[in-house]
Order: structure tokens, then sequence, then C-alpha cells
């Protein structure tokens, strides 16, 4: 069987959700084509399930790579007819994961779920796939096997650090604000999982010690400011004290307060808005600057549907909450937004099976 890996360069990624699974394929230049989204169907199903979905992803991929003309269709050519040609697979998961046995201990995104071997049952499935070169050559098939799976934002991280804004550093942090805040850590050029496969929650770093209540049961966290969900919150809060604001029309439909609209109302002047992003730059602040005390990264990387609101309104109150506080040369760690934005899970998962 031939390495096709190792002969090619190219890996399949996989961003598990729980909503939607992404996947494409991605070269070892990090370039990604071929994308593809299928439901999670976690409803209708156990991790199983959910396995067989993962395997249907890669499936389309490999498909979509027979027919459009995909960089991988030469080394497919390239091999002789008898072939299998492996193709490694790299599966971002959101959740406490467990790398080195491909166990999902627990995730929110998949009640019920503990101590799953979805590692075993996604290559089960996808040794069932015969995925073959439709006309001539049908001996030509793809053997996909996954190869490693890791944390969703510990995935974005590594793919932050070979293919984004982390290129040429080899100590960093990363800092995702989602829904909630994830976070990860690079020490030497490796994500460091800690003792337990719990290290990176950099959401759940107290910048508040009596402040709002976290998903986590502490109280303060940075995720109960810099969440999308707990920002629209605040906003809400505020409003609800009767300040003025452009946004008040929008809380007539929750759907339309987003962390974007905000950013929008910002933009435009309003000074509540404003006020907010430049509280919520203070507390990931106030964060950076413990996690800067600690490791000391030449880097921190903020990505996120909510770092789109860009330099004035979020970085610089960021940088200014750093130099304030923080000593002379943990002060100097950069920080910037990350670069692989929506591909950040697919490069980052591909990573893990290079
Ligand atoms: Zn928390």
């Amino acid at each position: 069987m031939t390495n096709y890996m190792e002969a090619t360069k190219y890996s399949i990624g996989v961003d598990l959700g729980g909503t939607d699974i992404k996947a494409g394929l991605v070269s070892s230049a990090g370039d990604v084509s071929c994308r593809v989204v299928v439901p999670t169907d976690v409803e209708t199903g156990g991790p199983k399930v959910v396995a067989t979905r993962i395997a249907e992803a890669v499936r389309q991929v490999l498909v979509k790579a027979e027919t459009v003309d995909s960089p991988i269709t030469t080394a497919r050519e390239s091999a002789s007819d008898t072939e299998a040609l492996e193709v490694g697979v790299g599966l971002g998961s959101p959740g406490l994961i467990i790398a080195e046995t491909g166990v999902v201990h627990f995730s929110p995104n998949f009640p019920g779920w503990s101590d799953i071997p979805l590692v075993t049952y996604v290559n089960t499935e996808l040794s069932k796939l015969h995925v073959r070169k439709p006309v001539a050559d049908i001996n030509k098939q793809y053997t996909p096997v996954l190869r490693g799976m890791d944390n969703d934002v510990n995935a974005m991280t590594l793919g932050e650090l070979h293919h984004g804004a982390g290129v040429g550093y080899t100590n960093l942090v990363a800092l995702t604000l989602g829904t909630g805040v994830g976070g990860g850590v690079v020490i030497n050029g490796e994500v460091y999982h800690g003792s337990q496969n719990t290290a990176g929650e950099l959401g759940h770093t107290v910048v508040e010690p009596n402040g709002r209540y976290c998903g986590c049961g502490n109280q303060g966290c940075l995720e109960a400011y810099a969440g999308a969900k707990n920002i629209v919150e605040r906003v809400q809060e505020k409003i609800e004290t009767g300040r003025n604001t452009i946004l008040t029309t929008a809380t007539k439909n929750s759907t339309a307060l987003t962390p974007r609209t905000i950013a929008a109302a910002a933009q435009a002047g309003d000074k509540l808005a404003i006020e907010i992003f430049a509280e919520t730059g203070r507390y990931i602040g106030i964060a950076l600057t413990s996690i800067a005390h600690i490791l000391n990264p030449q880097i921190a990387i903020i990505g996120g549907g909510v770092a789109e609101a860009g330099e004035s309104l979020l970085f610089e109150p960021i940088r200014a909450e750093l130099s304030k506080r923080a000593m002379d040369i943990p002060s100097q760690m950069k920080i910037v937004k990350a670069h692989l934005g929506n591909d950040a899970g697919i490069v980052g998962a591909a990573m893990l099976a290079f």
C-alpha cells in the first residue's frame, strides 16, 4: 500500500461541530480544496451515527477530489493499478479529548457522551468506504485512515501555528471568541495538553472575582464577558437599565442582536456599543496579562466571530490593557488576529494527520 500522504503531502481535515461536520482536502502547504459540509445528525443517534457522518464527509471529499480537477488526482494516477492509496485524516472535536487514545471524554456539544472511542468508531466506518475513480482504473481505490484527533480549539491552534498568524513562532497562545471562549497553548512548537488533557482553557481565566456567572460554574471567567452570547447579554442588560443606543430597535428581535450588529453600531459611533467592546477588550487584556506572565509566549492569536470587530474596537483596548498591567518583557507579547478564518478548523485537523 502506498503511503498516500507521504507521496503527495495531502490529508483530509474534519472539523466536527454540534450541527455540521466541515471537511476538506488540505495540502502540506495549508491550501484547502474540495470542501464539504454534512449535518452531524447528533439528535438521531449516538456516537456511532456521528462516526458514520464523519466517514460520509470524508467520502464526499474524496468523491469531489475525483470529479473536480483536484491536485491529488495526479498522485493517484501515478500509482500502480492495483494499489490502494492511503489518505490520512485528522479530526478536531469539541470537548475534552484524550488525544493519545482517541477518546472523547466529554463534550458539551454531544450530551450523554462519556469516554467514547471515537477514533476507533470512525476508522471502522472508514474501512467500509470504497472510493474509486468511477471510470477506467477501478482498482485505484482510496483507503482513508483517521490518524489523529484533538480538541477543536487545539486543532485550530495547530492550524494557525503552521499556516496562519503563528508561522515563524514556537511559543504562542490562541483564543477563539465564539459562542464560548476557547484556548490553545503551544510550547516549543507543540500543543500543550497538560497532565490530563485539560490544558489551554484560557476562556476560564478569572478576570473579575465576583463577576458574572460562567457556564463552567465559576464566577467572573473571561468567557462570561467575551463569549458572543455574553456580549449580547451585557448589551441587553445595559439597554434594560435605560441606556440610550441605536441597538434598542434590534432587541425587539433578539436574533438581530449579535456581536456583528453591535460592532456595526460601534462603527456608527454608538456609545454603548463602543463601551461594550472596550470593556470586552479590557477583560481579554487582563486575562492575557496573566497568561503572558505564566507562559511568556511570543504571540497571542485571537480568532472567532467576535474578533471580526477588528483593530480599533477590540485589539487596541486589549493591547492597552496588557501594556498597562504586564511587566516589561511579558508586555512585549504580540497580539494579532487569526489568519485562517473559517478554514482554521479544517486546516488544523488535517495537521493532526501529517
Ligand atoms: Zn468558566
